[in-house]
């Protein structure tokens, strides 16, 4: 059966082809982190702002708590009064006694509950301080968020224009390739990207370090379009191990 005549492509085309798909998949690959890069700078700020929610809830609380023993203070000195008015009308000495043990009584709580009121209006200076601790901090937070993803984008436009370059100059090597390589060159590329091509490693493929028969290396040192029997990319020679 007589063999179809060995199709010839320049190594040095092959190694440029290898090289332009490495750095467009490197620009895509970088492309493709930007939208991560910029949820990670936005997530600081999300941060930030719970904490803001989370003091102002606690400060909100520690209001209400303030207030409420507030209420409940005014509410037994009104008591405290009523009592020492009944006092005066007494009937009989047990009345009078009872009367004193419950002014006694509420006296002591309403003591108590002052200190109480005394140790939440601390707190609440201390959680009003947090909470402007926590604003100042997600005001910082924004701040570096938007340099940060202005940043972002313009690195992004700078891998847009690079990748468009990249394009540019793949295409034109393609544009060497011979005809009867260039649709199985295409149909390799578009499935695998820059593992459509790999250069000789020793005696093995660079990509998938499949050691390579004689006559494989042979074939590839003619400059005769050779694949990998293992991964059927392309193989080339590097420029370090360089034949002819
Ligand atoms: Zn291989």
């Amino acid at each position: 059966m007589p063999q179809s005549k060995p199709i010839e492509v320049p190594h040095t085309l092959l190694r440029t082809l290898h090289r332009i798909q490495e750095q467009r998949t490197d620009l895509n690959g970088a492309i493709g982190r930007v939208p991560r890069q910029i949820k990670a700078a936005e997530a600081l700020v999300t941060t930030a702002k719970a904490a803001v929610d989370a003091a102002k809830e606690e400060l909100k609380k520690a209001r209400l708590n303030a207030d409420e023993k507030q209420l409940q203070l005014q509410s037994r000195e009104a008591h405290v009064e009523q009592l020492q008015a009944k006092l005066n009308t007494a009937g009989s000495n047990k009345e009078f006694n009872l009367l004193k043990d419950q002014i006694a009584a509420d006296v002591q709580a309403n003591s108590v509950q002052s200190d109480e009121i005394l140790e939440t209006l601390e707190q609440i200076d201390v959680l009003g301080g947090k909470l402007s601790a926590a604003e100042a901090e997600l005001e910082q937070q924004e701040k570096q968020c938007s340099q940060r993803v202005a940043e972002i984008h313009e690195k992004q436009e700078r891998l847009n224009e690079n990748l468009a370059k990249v394009n540019e100059q793949l295409a034109t090597a393609e544009a060497e390739l011979p005809a009867s390589v260039k649709s199985d060159y295409l149909r390799l590329t578009a499935s695998r990207g820059d593992e459509a091509l790999a250069p000789l490693a020793t005696d093995s493929c660079g990509g998938c370090y499949q050691t390579l028969t004689t006559q494989t290396i042979n074939r590839l040192q003619l400059s005769q379009l050779t694949h990998c029997p293992n991964c059927n990319a392309i193989l080339y020679m590097p420029e370090d191990l360089r034949v002819r």
